[in-house]
């Protein structure tokens, strides 16, 4: 079943309008009487009967609130330092698929891409239009949010304070805790943060930077990965030790 989301919360009669109105109406070509699935802001998601359409609003009404359990129990946050080209397109796509819920796009010192702020907001746009396609496309119930390219030090002074986040830095130097071993640490957090370097790799300062404000440093093991295999990576390991990958 085709599948929208709203930013709203579901209810008996739903009045669709702007672009989403226009998408399913134009785009979709759904007519009345079709059924689609809509999930609200609030992670509900219910089977939806369209009732009608006007020039700018597309009518709902609810018929049966579903359970679906494609959310992961623990909320994920990749802090991911701006990797070349298009790179951070395909990070975003794996990274929705595999249920992560926040995309926070940091400048490091290693990193190549330079964007001013109006180029910084129209990638920020670009990332979460893909976010939003491949969670439509994988049936995820909430969308992640890509939020505004900032940079890594401002990101980690502002998060490494907070006590309920199990937040770590994968850093290609790290001879002594993996990742699993932090995890291991950290079962009973319910929020994780995981950051990863450009291509360029962490600078000693910003290697130090985290040290001093105490987040941990791991290891993806022996092997160098490339910025987009370490992202994806880490995602699936987080989820599948901690989250909902390994099957329910
Ligand atoms: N140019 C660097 C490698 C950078 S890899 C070098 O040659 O050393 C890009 C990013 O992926 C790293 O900053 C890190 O965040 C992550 N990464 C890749 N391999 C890793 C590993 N074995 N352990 C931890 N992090 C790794």
């Amino acid at each position: 079943m085709r599948r929208i989301f709203i930013k709203d919360v579901l209810q008996e009669h739903i009045i669709i309008t702007g672009s989403d109105a226009h998408h399913l109406g134009r785009v979709m070509r759904a007519k009345a009487g079709d059924h689609i699935v809509v999930a609200d802001d609030m992670g509900k998601v219910a089977e939806c009967e369209i009732t009608g359409f006007t020039e700018n609003t597309v009518e709902l009404k609810l018929l049966q609130e579903l359970e679906e359990r494609t959310e992961s129990p623990v909320e994920i946050t990749l802090v991911q330092c701006l990797p070349k080209g298009d790179k951070l397109e395909l990070i975003t796509q794996k990274a929705t698929e595999l249920g992560i819920n926040s995309i926070v796009p940091v400048i490091s010192a290693n990193c190549v891409v330079k964007y001013d702020s109006k180029k910084a907001k129209a990638k920020q746009d670009k990332w979460q239009k893909i976010a939003n396609e491949a969670g439509k496309q994988c049936g995820r119930s909430q969308l992640p949010e890509v939020q505004p390219v900032q940079t890594l030090k401002q990101w980690l002074e502002n998060n490494a304070g907070d006590a309920a986040l199990a937040l770590c830095m994968c850093y290609e130097n790290e001879e002594q805790q993996g990742i699993k071993e932090f995890l291991k640490a950290n079962t009973d957090k319910k929020r994780f943060a995981i950051v990863i370097g450009p291509e360029g790799g962490f600078s000693l300062e910003e290697a130090e930077l985290a040290r001093s404000l105490g987040i941990a440093s791991v290891s993806l093991g022996t092997r160098i990965l490339r910025a987009e295999t370490a992202a994806i990576a880490a995602m699936t390991i987080v989820q599948y030790e901690i989250g909902d990958l390994g099957g329910r």
